[in-house]
């Protein structure tokens, strides 16, 4: 199985061929591939709307001005997580506050209440770090009870569901990723969805749709007058998404429930591996998730730090391509050098994440690969043993 089978390279030949590299250069009303992918997507997750962007960052930016969130608000945000999360916080004007995370690498439900309750959080920025996935029941919950807008970061999580359905969908608005290392490949890309008109509206003007260029998106042409209305009131962004990644992705996005299961087989595999040795604790899922497991965390257990890098260093050696969360990390929360916080905010994140190992499971992994990899990483953990 590959990302980028022949269908996608035709698909964005295509696209070459036509010239039209820009999404709004097309006839009224949309036959550009960038609103045909909108139109996929949204069906495809179970939105109403959705809105192509350059980057999941930039529909996170964009999900938080829409809400409502201002300059000088407070935004919780799970304490692991990718640089890009407390960044788009920060590009509103807001202050990103970490929350902390359980041993199962989501954000910790009760450390979130104790955070939120003294009201005054604006919203939460609910990220599926790694497709891993809370309790959404009881976020939403928290959320209404204390007043806190939930709006979700589902970068990493197409596939993922909770209770049969795609995460990303629960909130107010969520985000998803295109870039290369999420489960569909446009080389970068961001996928904003919303069921709220006014939303998507304000998100289509904000991404740089000018003039009347929203008759070329789907579902407008109900809404004329509004949107004729609305036009040149929102600052343009120019967030816009190309016709060559959405050319790239739109024969992606129907091969997503395929990719979930091979990930979750070969997830499986070295779980059985791996899973069983003394030093190796696998993280369990939330009750209701159903992952998409294109990466593995573990958290050592039973070694000294020295260990842990001594093993880290000899897997990559050996090919085994894994990170560990040190030095200049970007999902190490104690390096955000952007916004104020103490680093010791979050005490027990630090020590899980730095126990912790990350790595990608490739989707051409066979069961061969799977293998290996789970034979090397047993056999390199108790050599380093013997060797101390
Ligand atoms: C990849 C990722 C992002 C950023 O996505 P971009 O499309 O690169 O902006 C944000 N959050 C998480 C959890 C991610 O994995």
């Amino acid at each position: 199985m590959r990302m980028l089978d022949d269908d996608v390279k035709r698909s964005v030949f295509k696209t070459i061929e036509a010239e039209r590299l820009f999404r709004y250069d097309c006839e009224v009303p949309y036959e550009s591939i960038t609103s045909r992918l909108e139109d996929a997507f949204a069906k495809a997750v179970g939105s109403r709307y959705c809105v192509a962007v350059n980057s999941c960052s930039s529909g996170l930016f964009l999900s938080m001005v829409t809400a409502g969130v201002a300059p000088g608000d407070r935004v919780a945000i799970p304490s692991f997580t990718f640089i890009a999360v407390p960044s788009a916080v920060v590009h509103v004007g807001a202050t990103p506050m970490l929350v902390e995370m359980t041993e199962d690498y989501v954000m910790d439900l009760g450390d979130f209440e104790r955070k939120i309750a003294d009201g005054t959080v604006k919203a939460l920025m609910l990220s599926y770090m790694r497709g891993r996935v809370p309790d959404i029941d009881r976020v939403m919950k928290l959320c209404e009870r204390y007043n806190v807008l939930f709006l979700e970061d589902a970068a990493h999580s197409l596939g993922v569901l909770y209770k049969g359905k795609q995460t990303g969908t629960f909130g107010i608005s969520g985000a998803f990723s295109a870039q290369s290392n999420k489960m569909i490949d446009g080389g970068e890309g961001g996928l904003f969805v919303t069921d709220e008109k006014q939303i998507a509206f304000e998100t289509m003007l904000y991404a740089g749709c000018y003039e009347d260029n929203w008759k070329k998106h789907f579902g407008t042409h109900e809404d004329e007058a509004r949107l004729a209305d609305m036009t040149n009131r929102y600052p343009a962004y120019n967030f816009r998404m190309s016709n060559l990644s959405a050319a790239a992705l739109l024969p992606q996005i129907s091969k997503v429930e395929a990719r979930a299961e091979r990930f979750n087989a070969n997830y499986g595999k070295l779980v059985e591996i791996i899973g069983a040795h003394p030093n190796i604790r696998i993280p369990s899922f939330t009750d209701g998730v159903r992952p998409a497991s294109d990466s593995i965390q573990w958290e050592f257990v039973g070694l000294t730090d020295d260990q842990i890098a001594r093993i880290g260093s000899r897997l990559i050696e050996r090919a085994v391509k894994i990170d560990i969360f040190t030095g200049g990390n970007a999902r190490c929360f104690w390096n955000w050098g952007f916004f104020e916080h103490a680093e010791h905010d979050c005490p027990a994140t630090r020590n899980m994440i730095s126990r912790t190992v990350d790595m990608r499971l490739k989707l051409f992994f066979d069961a061969s690969a799977i293998n290996a990899i789970g034979k090397t990483v047993v056999h390199t953990i108790d050599e380093i043993l013997a060797e101390t």
